[in-house]
């Protein structure tokens, strides 16, 4: 399989007769909401199902569980999410980021494993037997976190990862983006959260990001946020009514508004009627508007004019200007958007590519990949870069082992010294990110290298290896010079759940909510 677990929507694919397909799921259509309700009944609800009943329960509901992936509770994200999220998140007696939506706490990684396997259990019924492997995409600025607890939810969900691959090269592929021409491509990426722009160079048989950049607030919904705060003024101006303390009512103008946002793609004007939005002492209130595409597009221009300042600066990191892109290729819910596919043209001086469903392309992506790695279709050369810098703090400072934009595979090892005599173990701790300074930046582990033998300060040789795997899921080595003394200690081993967590949360995932 291949499996984009996105943030709004997840989508499946596999391979066969060569070429990839997509995997309808139990409802019959080709991508599942990624969504989870945990109702009072005590039943567990993933999908479509979970979806329509959120307006009923929407404290139990779990959207967006994507965005909370590897974050701890008190980080920035999660505080600007949280007003945007209806469940509530908080932190559990380890410390750890939970979800209270419903009878127990659990953890993101429970929520997005419940996705899966939904994703796996469509698969399975399509095959006819289990579907065991999968090839599972994340975008490509998901730090070692957000890709550790991606793995941990995929065994949880019992699906052996075959690769975490990137997403923006994973539409390269659907888009039949062949590794044996050369060019340059842009995938603009505009889902229901996030936005993303990559860059990426085809030559030599080698398809490789040359450059991402992105923003983590800036998606569909804020598309939808803006059109119902048209629609909640609309209404207090026809009834002098506010809205603002109804979590139904609001919750039927935010599904209202991203219907009339859809509309809105394919027809000039939306009709919005709500019938009995609320009741106040005077009876019933309904709703009703009409929305034309040009005040719609109004609304819309300011975010699509953040897309493209994001796209010149992936363009500018890249070294190229828009005159140099042979490709644009649309990925997300967001580009089916008229307006969108038009400040695309402007800016490149060309129309995006068409011939691949923009919800479909990065699952395809996948698929296609997956059948390369199990020997089914040819093999392509992608070649990854590490999203951010990682390295160790050396007092206050960062100092960087690996560079943001490496290329991965790939590792390097430094020699380093004690700073006391006769020191007998040293802490290594290892950070991700950009700052000079070390506190900027986010620790993803530590361990202790023991029983170092009695040396001065500086006369210790220690060897710190630091690498990166194909799916950018990196592994700290330290050893001692002169007797051996060595801690393979893997950050990826020190982050990811025990066996016996993966099977206390397996066994779980099939108890009532
Ligand atoms: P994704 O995260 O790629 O699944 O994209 C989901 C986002 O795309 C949501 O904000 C949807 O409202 C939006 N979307 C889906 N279809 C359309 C459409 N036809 N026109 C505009 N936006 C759409």
């Amino acid at each position: 399989m291949g499996i984009d677990l996105g943030t709004t929507n997840t989508c499946v694919a596999t391979y066969v007769d060569e070429r990839p397909v997509v995997i309808p799921n139990a409802e019959g259509t080709q991508t599942m909401p990624s969504v989870v309700a945990y109702t009072e009944k005590g039943t567990v609800l993933v999908g479509a199902s979970a979806r329509r009943q959120a307006v009923m329960n929407p404290t139990r509901t779990v959207h967006s569980v994507k965005r909370l992936m590897g974050q701890r509770p008190d980080a920035e994200i999660v505080a600007r999410l949280q007003p945007l999220l209806g469940y509530e998140v908080g932190a559990d007696e380890r410390g750890q980021l939970v979800i209270r939506a419903g009878a127990r706490d659990r953890s993101p990684i429970e929520v997005s494993a419940a996705i899966l396997q939904a994703a796996k259990a469509a698969a399975d019924e399509y095959f006819g037997e289990p579907c065991e492997a999968a090839v599972i995409t994340c975008p490509a600025w998901f730090d070692e976190s957000q890709r550790q607890a991606t793995m941990d939810a995929a065994r949880v969900a019992g699906i052996e990862v075959l690769r975490i691959m990137n997403e923006p090269p994973a539409a390269a592929l659907a888009y039949g983006t062949s590794p044996k021409r050369t060019g340059t491509l842009v995938v603009y990426d505009w889902g229901g959260g996030t936005f993303d722009c990559s860059v990426l160079e085809c030559s030599d048989g080698v398809l490789k990001v040359k450059a991402t950049r992105g923003d983590a607030f800036l998606g569909g919904d804020d598309v939808d946020e803006k059109v119902m705060g048209l629609l909640i003024d609309h209404f207090y101006r026809m009834h002098g009514v506010e809205v603002q303390g109804d979590p139904t009512a609001l919750q039927r103008l935010r599904e209202a508004s991203e219907g009339a946002k859809i509309e809105l793609s394919s027809s000039h004007e939306a009709e919005i009627i709500l019938p009995f939005l609320c009741t106040d002492s005077t009876g019933p209130k309904h709703f009703e508007m009409t929305l034309n595409r040009q005040r719609f597009e109004q609304i819309v221009a300011p975010f699509v004019k953040r897309t493209l300042e994001c796209c010149q600066k992936a363009l500018q990191d890249a070294g190229i200007g828009p005159a140099n892109v042979d490709d644009v290729l649309l990925v997300g819910g967001s580009t089916k958007m008229p307006y969108v596919q038009q400040a695309i043209a402007e800016l490149f001086g060309k129309p995006a590519r068409k011939g691949v469903n923009p919800d479909e392309a990065v699952a395809l992506g996948a698929a296609i990949h997956a059948a390369a790695l199990a020997g089914e279709a040819d093999d392509v050369l992608l070649l990854d870069v590490l999203p951010l810098s990682v390295g160790l703090a050396e007092g206050d400072r960062f100092a960087a082992m690996l560079h943001r934009g490496s290329t991965i595979p790939t590792f390097r090892t430094d020699t380093f010294t004690t700073s006391r005599d006769y020191q007998s173990s040293v802490l290594i701790k290892v950070y991700q990110g950009e700052h000079s300074s070390v506190k900027e930046n986010r620790l993803i582990g530590s361990f202790r290298l023991e029983n170092l033998p009695p040396k001065r300060a500086g006369d210790m040789k220690i060897d710190v290896t630091f690498s990166v795997d194909a799916s950018g899921l990196l592994q700290v080595e330290a050893r001692e010079a002169a007797t051996g003394i060595k801690r393979a200690v893997q950050v990826r081993d020190a982050m990811r759940l025990s066996e016996g967590e993966i099977q206390t949360l397996s066994r779980r995932l099939a108890e009532p909510a």
